[in-house]
């Protein structure tokens, strides 16, 4: 793209600091594609959005009372198992971790209070798998 398509003005590939909003909180993050430098419309391709994805998913994870990608990945660690063990354990289907853990899915509500009370020790990962497998 060499013009805007809304106002013909001049198109630029950058990285811009954008504001992102998500229920009454914003975060700052580093936005790069093309840019109109006449109206400041942003055109932003897949591979521009996945740029910011996995920031963008832990900062609505972190409004919405979730485990962000780091957390969960740090407590399956903890439990000494891989992803596709995890996916065995907790469900999900066999590439459900690997999904959660690079934000293309944010794991249930359920399954979220499951790893914090793992996590917490206050119910252990042994009490888990004698009643999931
Ligand atoms: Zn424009």
């Amino acid at each position: 793209m060499t013009n805007c398509p809304i106002c013909n003005g001049k198109i630029e590939y950058k990285t811009k600091s954008i504001t992102y909003r998500y229920k009454e909180h914003t975060i700052e993050v580093e936005q790069s594609g093309e840019y109109c430098l006449e109206c400041q419309e942003s055109f932003l391709s897949p591979k521009d959005l996945k740029s910011t994805k996995l920031e963008i998913s832990n900062f609505k994870r972190k409004v919405d009372h979730f485990l962000t990608t780091d957390e969960l990945k740090r407590i399956r660690k903890k439990l000494h198992i891989n992803q596709q063990e995890a996916s065995t354990v907790f469900g999900g289907g066999i590439r459900a971790f690997h999904k959660y853990e690079t934000a293309e899915v944010t794991q249930s509500k359920p399954l979220d209070i499951l790893l914090r009370l793992i996590d917490s020790n206050t119910i252990s990962f042994d009490d888990i798998k004698r009643v999931a497998l």
